[in-house]
């Protein structure tokens, strides 16, 4: 028995609305839904099976898929990702998502790019009701964030180890890099200190405009290495300019600076991470909005567990999970599917489940 693919169309169209999605992604479903509506049946069977709906104006590869699903009688996958969320008060699940999240699995001090002491990272945190801040500063390839050496990361390593005698109880600083993923996949920094670390982010910062195949490869060696715990903004898009107020290394003021994603295998990937139990980064910072909402519904339908992260540079930052938890419970992330709604023991424990030792 077929479904009714306009009205499959139009469902998409509202729940990606509801979503807050783009609106030229909602815009795309609505047009197509009208010129369907006005295609004779025998037509429209007729060019699903010839695979001729893109000829019609309006109708692009991805509402085509859906209307042969639909002709099929299947749910279109598009909508069954979005309908997840169906029927939940989605402002409700982003603060309650908010309120589970016990710390925060990416951040920097001013030993590589951010803008204070890991002191002040610290303090901010406790203010927020944390219980723990993983410590990501770069490694040593990124030049241009003042990434860690070795022993500069050694030095730290110790530093942070006195700093936790000093902080409140029932907080600590967790150790942890921000490592860079190399060209062939491998990771910036000595085995040994990576097996030290409480947690591994891996991002890649360089050759983001590597071709599919190549992006693949590299995305999937990163995960398969027992060291990572969680992808960073796998994407690496840039959706806006940094908000105001906020520099980087090398930034002119206020620079518009956007970026398109990488492009990747991402079900591949997803599966990859899920296999090997990493999680997938759900990067709150506004001018990232890292992965899109897309491919967060994809890998959660893959089983991957995530991070919703902040990237802070500067203590303020570390309130911005919010924007992270807004978009993924926008996607159907709940708090079970998030590592950092755990304790530090347990968030310890999970890391090291992946190999380290
Ligand atoms: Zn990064
Ligand atoms: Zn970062």
């Amino acid at each position: 028995m077929s479904r009714d693919p306009v009205a499959d169309l139009r469902r998409i169209a509202f729940l990606l609305e509801r979503a807050n999605e783009a609106t030229y992604r909602v815009r795309a479903f609505r047009s197509a839904a009208t010129t369907l509506a006005a295609l004779p049946t025998a037509e429209l069977t007729e060019r699903a099976r010839t695979g001729t709906l893109t000829e019609l104006t309006g109708v692009g590869d991805v509402t085509a898929r859906c209307v042969v699903e639909s002709l099929a009688g299947e749910e279109p996958v598009y909508l069954r990702r979005l309908a997840a969320t169906e029927g939940t008060d989605l402002d409700a699940a982003a603060t309650d998502l908010r309120t589970a999240l016990r710390g925060d699995c990416h951040t920097h001090s001013d030993w590589s790019d951010g803008g204070s002491p890991i002191e002040e990272m610290a303090l901010a945190a406790v203010e927020l009701g944390h219980e723990y801040l993983v410590l990501t500063d770069h490694s040593p390839r990124l030049k241009v964030a003042r990434g860690l050496t070795a022993d500069r990361l050694r030095r730290q390593l110790d530093h942070v180890a006195q700093l936790n005698d000093a902080l409140p109880e029932g907080f600590r600083v967790l150790t942890g890099i921000e490592v860079d993923i190399l060209a062939d996949g491998s990771l910036d920094q000595s085995e040994e200190l990576l097996a030290r670390l409480d947690v591994v982010v891996g991002s890649v910062h360089s050759g983001l405009n590597d071709d599919r195949a190549r992006m693949t490869r590299r995305m999937l060696t990163a995960v398969a290495n027992p060291h990572l715990d969680i992808l960073g903004h796998c994407t690496g898009r840039m959706v806006s300019s940094r908000p105001a107020g906020v520099k980087g290394p090398g930034d002119r003021a206020h620079r518009p600076r956007t970026r398109a994603e990488s492009d990747f295998d991402a079900d591949a990937v997803f599966a990859a991470c899920a296999e090997h139990g990493k999680a997938v980064e759900i990067n709150s910072r506004p001018e990232r909005q890292d992965p899109p909402k897309r491919l967060i519904r994809r890998a959660l339908e893959a089983g991957c567990v995530f991070a919703v992260n902040t990237d802070a540079h500067a203590p303020g930052q570390l309130d911005w999970q919010r924007f992270g938890c807004e978009r993924a419970a926008r996607c159907g992330v709940t708090a079970d599917r998030v590592v950092n709604t755990r304790s530090a023991d347990e968030l310890i424990a999970w890391a090291r489940s992946h190999g380290d030792t």
